[in-house]
């Protein structure tokens, strides 16, 4: 984290290049005009789906277009997660039917490689799961790690952008190397639920056990699927003596 006089600058200079350059929609780089999002056009962000209540109260499933209380959806009550509870800023549908302006983005993060974007969508995700966050007492953030040959073809972690602002947003230590990939998994797109699980099963483990003990995570990663990566994570952080759980991400796909 920056120390106070040099974040004050940099928010100014951040300033300077948005009057030099005024912003552009991340998804369809539209003009914004005032009345916008700060960071999408008003066509693009009217098609962005909040995650919002009623939702599943573990794995943060939203429930669209029902009322009523949270309650537990019927794929947590089968096998309950190891995390305690899970919480994403919006959500698309899993199969890409339609263009949503938030798989765009995100596709545009990570294939794209627009590092720049990480920090306008980990800032959406950090002031948008405000509720979720204000909520836990966080110990540590952790970013899910990716395998040292895919940071190496891709040149940055795009869980860490994310998890840096929400680190800088609450005033809370991020520790990205504690939690290792050790195993290269292949894309998980067109795998059932069952072999998402067994995919990643064995592909983490933990550096350095003695900095978890009893500590209270908060995973960071970009999309929420199946929950299969998140929850392996979660598996190996809790065997290594973390307390408790809570995963956060950008999106979740809605099937
Ligand atoms: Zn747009
Ligand atoms: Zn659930």
């Amino acid at each position: 984290m920056l120390p106070p006089h040099r974040q004050a600058l940099a928010d100014r200079l951040d300033w300077l290049v948005d009057w030099l350059y005024p912003p552009r929609c991340r998804a369809c780089r539209g003009r914004i005009a005032g009345r916008d999002s700060e960071y999408f056009c008003s066509a693009c962000w009217s098609q962005i789906r909040l995650v919002s209540h009623p939702l599943c109260t573990v794995c943060g499933r939203p429930f669209l277009d029902a009322s009523g209380d949270d309650h537990l959806c019927g794929v947590c009550l089968s096998r309950t997660p190891r995390f305690v509870s899970a919480r994403a800023w919006a959500c698309y549908p899993r199969e890409e039917i339609t263009e949503d302006p938030l798989r765009q983005v995100v596709q545009k993060f990570k294939y794209g490689r627009k590092v720049s974007l990480g920090k306008s969508l980990g800032q959406l995700m950090a002031s948008g799961c405000r509720e979720f966050l204000n909520e836990r007492r966080v110990d540590t953030i952790i970013p899910v790690p990716l395998h040292p040959k895919r940071l190496r073809w891709r040149g940055f972690n795009q869980s860490v952008l994310l998890a840096r602002q929400v680190s800088r947003a609450y005033g809370l230590p991020m520790d990205p190397f504690v939690l290792v990939r050790d195993k290269e998994t292949s894309a998980q797109t067109q795998l059932s639920e069952e072999e998402r699980r067994k995919n990643v099963r064995g592909a983490f483990s933990v550096q350095s056990a003695a900095s978890l003990n009893g500590k209270t995570i908060l995973l960071v990663d970009d999309v929420y699927t199946s929950g299969a990566t998140v929850n392996e994570c979660s598996r190996v952080l809790m065997q290594a003596g973390a307390k408790k759980v809570s995963v956060l991400t950008l999106a979740r796909t809605i099937s």
